[in-house]
């Protein structure tokens, strides 16, 4: 099988079968929305954050299947992560968003089935939506923290 085709489906299944969607009223939750006008996406993020960690990433909103699966696969792949590992990890999707080499893909896991979305300019917005929400959410953890 292809890699384009295995990427394709990873990314369909995160778009048919989110992980970790739906908000949860609860105050321990930074929460950041974010739209996307070009495309129509809107998303709203849920980060808890204790002792610098990321312990759950929460997701809920509409949109394109980049958008809506992006935020599944972030998710997941920040779940536990520290707070400077996890704004490298976001540098680094940026990084491959802009077709830019990077040193640590592997930092990336399922992340790097976006890779191609780097040569659709118009679609990077959807991409990185989630991963914008949740960046802003971490920074705004470390000010209230200093
Ligand atoms: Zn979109």
């Amino acid at each position: 099988m292809d890699i384009k085709k295995l990427y394709r489906q990873l990314i369909m299944d995160h778009y048919k079968s989110p992980r970790n969607k739906g908000l949860i009223k609860d105050d321990k939750y930074i929460t950041v929305a974010m739209n996307n006008p070009s495309c129509g996406d809107e998303i709203t993020i849920q980060v808890d954050i204790q002792d610098n960690i990321v312990h759950e990433v929460r997701h809920d909103g509409s949109g394109c299947s980049i958008c809506c699966s992006s935020a599944s696969v972030l998710s997941q792949l920040l779940k536990n992560k520290n707070t400077n590992d996890a704004l490298e990890i976001i540098q680094t999707f940026y990084k491959l968003m802009q077709g830019e080499k990077i040193d640590k893909p592997e930092i990336l896991q399922d992340a790097v089935v976006y890779e191609g979305v780097s040569l659709f300019p118009a679609r990077i917005k959807c991409a990185t939506l989630a991963w914008i929400a949740v960046e802003q959410a971490i920074n705004s953890k470390e000010e209230e923290a200093n």
